[in-house]
């Protein structure tokens, strides 16, 4: 038992378990491996719109500042504990070294609930979060980034807030800002474009031809309706069921992309959307599709529905999405390529560093120059982990894991106890 004991870290937990076993990390060293280097909680109080005072609790987690700053995105969800942040900050770690990106793992957030907040509230939420945080980041201690509820104007206020403590501005305290503030061209599509990039190597690899494959995006936030967009505009994949928290909808003879954005865009959710047949979201991860992404929160491929996927490239957009006994099964199955999450999504943080490194030198690249070297990183960390996973006759995520675990241990073992 910890503080952070709880399903997503326990996941975390596990998985890394199975790594060490595999690695053959001695007992003595896996607790310092695993466990955060610390951990924030604050409160938020904040005048809301009817006259109230609300108080929201709010986290960050370091995981190690073994390789250089922490960096990791923030998330305003409901259901946020400091457990589960400590698992996306975890996951972060092995995701940045697995990159090879100067960065320890970091994630932070306030259990709000974004859709439910006036843009004011919002604001206030976001400014006060930051200020609170003000003693325990720094553009070379700890980067925050967009996640979950969170977008280009949050990490504006954060930058601001920020900024206005230090007296001037500090444009490389967050990525995922709006260009107009230092903000790179690219970062707000990387995530997602990654995703589609490495669905098409996946195509390529199983040699299934990925214009006119058909694909199933669950969420459809930034990196589900990012990864939709460009599957159907840069691979000609066609899609065929999409969901968010409100709706999911199937239609085996495509969905337009193009049409369900723009009401996304317009009215913040897909409920309502008439122009597709609705499914229930549970059944939509069971239907017949070459790609199925899920693109939205953890825990969504289970021992439950694993055993009925109907996929044969798993890419995971989201973080976590599959748990331990859903791969159990996949790997027995052995028809379902995953392209797990610390690969799959790894052009966020990818294009974040990329922005960090800009705003540190105050030099700013073009979007075809952001891409190209998105694409390239990518392309390298697909290859090691293929390579990894064949080498060692072990799961695509085994794989990825190892690579990442390795590389942070080989920090700590250069450097001694203290980061
Ligand atoms: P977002 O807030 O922009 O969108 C989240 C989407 O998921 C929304 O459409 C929401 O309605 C949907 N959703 C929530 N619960 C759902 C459920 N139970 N079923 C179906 N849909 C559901 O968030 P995002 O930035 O797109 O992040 C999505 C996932 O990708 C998260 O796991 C996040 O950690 C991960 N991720 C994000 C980034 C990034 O750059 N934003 C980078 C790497 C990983």
């Amino acid at each position: 038992m910890s503080v952070y004991t709880g399903p997503v870290f326990d996941m975390a937990a596990t998985q890394f378990a199975a790594i060490a076993d595999h690695i053959g990390i001695p007992q003595d060293e896996r607790a310092r491996l695993l466990y955060p280097k610390r951990a924030l909680a604050v409160s938020i109080p904040v005048h809301m719109d009817d006259g109230r005072t609300e108080v929201f609790p709010g986290y960050r987690v370091q995981h190690h500042l073994t390789l250089g700053p922490t960096k990791g995105g923030t998330r305003f969800a409901p259901s946020l504990d400091v457990g589960e942040t400590a698992a996306l900050a975890i996951w972060m770690s092995w995701k940045c070294a697995l990159a090879g990106l100067p960065y320890g793992g970091a994630k932070g957030g306030v259990a709000c609930d974004p859709g439910a907040l006036s843009r004011r509230e919002l604001e206030a939420i976001s400014r006060r979060y930051m200020q609170e945080m003000i003693p325990f980041v720094s553009p070379h201690t700890d980067v925050m980034a967009p996640d979950m509820g969170t977008n280009e104007q949050v990490m504006g206020w954060f930058m601001d807030t920020y900024s206005m403590h230090q007296g001037h501005s500090v444009n490389e305290i967050v990525t995922g800002k709006p260009v107009a503030l230092g903000g790179t061209e690219g970062r707000r599509e990387a995530t997602g474009r990654g995703v589609a990039h490495l669905v098409g190597r996946a195509c390529e690899r199983l040699a299934i031809k990925a214009s006119g494959a058909t694909a199933i995006v669950q969420g459809f936030g930034n990196v589900g309706s990012v990864t939709a967009q460009c599957l159907v505009a840069e691979h000609g994949v066609k899609i065929v069921g999409v969901s968010d928290h409100t709706a999911a909808f199937f239609d085996p003879h495509g969905i337009d992309v193009t049409r369900v954005s723009a009401y996304a865009a317009k009215n913040r959710v897909l409920a309502g959307y008439t122009e597709a047949a609705r499914i229930d979201p549970a059944e939509l991860l069971m239907q017949k599709a070459d790609i199925l992404a899920p693109c939205a929160v953890e825990r969504v491929i289970t021992g439950a529905n694993a055993g009925h996927l109907q996929c044969a490239i798993l890419a995971e957009g989201a973080n976590g999405p599959t748990t331990p006994e859903a791969d159990a099964i996949l790997a027995q199955r052995g028809d379902v390529f995953v392209i797990p999450d610390i690969l799959c999504n790894a052009g966020g943080v990818i294009v974040s560093y990329f922005e960090w490194v800009q705003g540190l030198q105050r030099l700013f690249w073009s979007e075809s120059e952001v891409n190209e070297k998105l694409r390239r990183l990518l392309d390298s960390i697909f290859a090691q982990v293929i390579t990894r996973a064949t080498k060692d006759r072990i799961s695509m995520r085994m794989a990825a894991l190892a690579i990442g675990v390795e590389r942070v241990r080989g920090g700590k073992q250069l450097r001694g106890l203290f980061p």
